[in-house]
């Protein structure tokens, strides 16, 4: 009987490790080889590797990925693939183009050029893989930011056509922003189209010609109601002058939505990163979605499938460009469970509200006032992962204290913060902001990122101590010392 001493067996075994250490090695080659594909920056080395690679695909020159395997998994097992309309017509090709190349057959992008301040001259960004724009696209991605992933579940369920051109009629701002110098900056905005608004009338030439182009901001007037400021109102803290403040404390406001367009080697020199990381990382950690960011260097912009930002005019909104007007500014993250719901374990919606009403003064005395808001959920880690955290505070066994709170973040999340503040000014640039009067915030982060960008804060305002809440932490930077004394309620106490 063999042991596993013998050394017959041990030979045998060490042969068979071997053989599979030669295995792995060479797929590890071939692995790395696919990745240095992915990471070749100009159309040259694309070439040389492409040919390493599999020089059928390159010579052919024709859509990289046809292979049966992916037909088939589009393609339902009985009978045709559905048609969309009467006509018969299926909703795709059989033919999935998983990617393009710079140098492929019929690839010919619009000329854009970032940071031109003629649209025409600029060129719109074009995302969209519709039949007539597919070739000639110029932006990676797709329009609409995360909502791209419903209009693909609409499609998919033949409630809209894939191709379906929109009619933009009468959808244009109904206030004028811009255009500002800034807007003719190529480093100045890196994270939204400042021509976004501006769209159906700047490429109606092109638009009318069936390229899928869309306007990723815009720009509507509203009212809009709010209970603390009704009350305030009521109380004679807040007067109504029928222009900015109504009848019964209805607010007049002008509001934009943005979406997020970013201009890649812009946004990598905004953070100090190399572009090829940025794109490597982008493609990673969003599943490989867009294999575009590797293979075409070319296109230099990408729509991310992120939540974009609000903006929120109080008073003439000339006046927020105006150097001779006093402006008042607050810049907010998103903080549903505060915003929205009211849960009072931070400041956000008190600070938010405060911001507002300083805001509709600054406005009523000459001024006027923003605020943005952005589509940064807790911290931009998301709202699970905040409750995750939610979570493991109370559970914690030092107790709920303040200062647990940004480690037992780390801890869950492996980072504290990911709302990095580097693109926020951008949209302050796009209203043409060269100042901020009054700051309606004391994060070091934002106050370093607008001002770095070369707008001037001359006041920075902290929200009242009547207005915190008693179970959040204190809206100014506290001491290490000041925040181990700040306890939350005990884990019974939030059940209710
Ligand atoms: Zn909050």
């Amino acid at each position: 009987m063999a042991t596993h001493d013998s050394p017959n067996i041990n030979e045998t075994l060490l042969q068979k490790i071997l053989e599979s250490v030669d295995g792995l090695k060479k797929d590890q080659e071939l692995l790395a080889s696919k990745f240095d594909l992915y990471q070749a920056q100009n159309n040259e080395e694309l070439k040389k590797l492409q040919e390493k690679l599999d020089p059928a695909t390159h010579t052919s020159k024709t859509t990289i990925i046809t292979s049966k395997v992916v037909e088939n998994e589009i393609q339902p097992k009985a009978g045709p693939v559905p048609s969309i309309s009467s006509t018969g017509e299926p909703i795709y090709s059989d033919r999935v183009i998983l990617t393009t190349y710079p140098d492929q057959f019929g690839i010919k992008p619009i000329s854009l050029k970032w940071g031109e301040l003629e649209p025409i001259t600029r060129g719109p960004i074009v995302a969209s893989r519709h039949p007539k724009s597919i070739k000639i696209r110029n932006a990676i991605g797709a329009y609409g930011g995360s909502y791209c992933v419903y209009r693909a579940l609409a499609v998919a369920m033949r409630a809209l056509d894939p191709n379906h051109q929109p009619d933009f009629k009468n959808t244009e701002p109904s206030v004028k922003i811009g255009p500002h110098p800034q807007w003719g900056s190529p480093d100045k905005i890196v994270s939204l189209d400042p021509f976004g608004h501006l769209t159906t009338t700047c490429f109606a030439n092109q638009i009318s010609q069936g390229i899928d182009i869309r306007p990723t901001i815009a720009i509507t007037k509203a009212h809009m109601k709010l209970a603390e400021i009704e009350n305030h109102v009521k109380e004679g803290k807040l007067k109504v002058d029928g222009k900015v403040v109504l009848d019964g404390g209805e607010l007049n406001v002008v509001k934009a939505a943005v979406e997020p367009v970013w201009f890649l080697p812009g946004v990598a020199a905004r953070f100090g990163i190399d572009e090829g990381l940025l794109r490597r990382a982008l493609f990673e950690d969003t599943g490989g979605m867009y294999p575009e960011l590797i293979t075409r260097p070319d296109l230099k912009v990408f729509l991310p499938p992120i939540g974009g930002l609000s903006v929120y005019i109080f008073g003439n909104p000339k006046n927020v460009s105006d150097p001779s007007k006093k402006l008042t500014v607050r810049v907010h993250d998103e903080c549903n469970g505060s915003d929205v719901f009211g849960s009072d374990i931070c400041t956000c919606r008190p600070y938010l509200i405060f911001g507002m009403e300083e805001c509709l003064k600054e406005a009523q005395n000459g001024g006027s006032g923003v605020i943005v808001y952005f589509r940064k959920e807790g911290r931009a880690l998301g709202e699970v992962t905040k409750y995750l955290v939610y979570n493991a505070r109370k559970r914690s066994a030092e107790g709920d204290t303040a200062d647990n709170y940004f480690l037992r973040t780390e801890i869950v999340a492996g980072v504290k913060d990911m709302r990095f503040q580097a693109l926020m000014p951008d949209v302050l640039h796009w209203l043409g902001i060269t100042k901020i009067d009054r700051m309606m915030s004391m994060s070091n982060m934002k106050y370093e990122a607008i001002v770095g960008s070369g707008i001037a804060i001359h006041e920075r305002v902290p929200i009242p101590d009547e207005l915190i809440p008693s179970d959040s932490r204190g809206g100014r930077v506290p001491s290490k010392e000041d925040l181990s004394k700040v306890k939350g309620r005990e884990w019974d106490d939030i059940q209710h």
